[in-house]
């Protein structure tokens, strides 16, 4: 499933006009490696479409639910996520205006690209299970929000090592 266009011929030429269209879909392929857009949960809002000189302005909230995995922990988790959009959709967008989006030459809206890039915005570089997550300890490995760690290792300094060999051999011949 993707994100259906919009028949918007009865809004072109007539600003002033507009209307809401409901939007419902999934994006495939959205995420990095810690974080993802589910494709198994609905990207959907509503979308306020207004005809303006330019062409159409489409403005709303979409949510969408985002698969994480813990920068610290590891642990997976999923979390609800809305953004807002306000993007203008023109006829003839100047070729290097990046900020504005074609509408397909039939007088149909096509929100998938908005909707892709308003999400891809929002992906975490470093997402957190929680605010004090106490991730893994880094000489065991256990989970510390689990109690998995001792917590009482003795870190052996390795400059050390020979020194304790040296005692080692000094307490075996007394
Ligand atoms: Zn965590
Ligand atoms: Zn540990």
């Amino acid at each position: 499933m993707t994100i259906d266009p919009a028949d918007v011929r009865d809004l072109l030429g007539h600003p002033g006009v507009s209307r809401t269209v409901h939007v419902r879909g999934s994006l495939d392929g959205l995420g990095t490696e810690v974080a993802t857009l589910k494709t198994d949960e609905p990207v959907e809002g509503d979308l306020l479409l207004e005809s303006v000189v330019e062409g159409i302005l489409a403005t709303g909230t979409l949510g969408g639910t985002f698969a994480l995995r813990c920068a610290r922990c590891l642990k997976e988790f999923e979390q609800p996520l809305s953004v807002d959009v306000h993007e203008l959709f023109s006829i003839s967008p100047e070729p290097d205006d990046d900020d504005v989006y074609p509408l397909g030459t039939q007088g149909w809206l096509d929100p998938e690209q908005m909707v892709r890039d308003a999400f891809g915005l929002e992906l975490p570089f470093s997402p957190l299970h929680s605010p004090d997550c106490q991730g893994l300890c880094s000489v065991c490995g256990g989970d510390r929000n689990l109690g998995e760690c001792p917590g009482d290792h003795v870190e052996t300094d390795p400059r050390w090592a020979d020194l304790e060999l040296v005692l080692h051999d000094l307490e075996e011949r007394t």
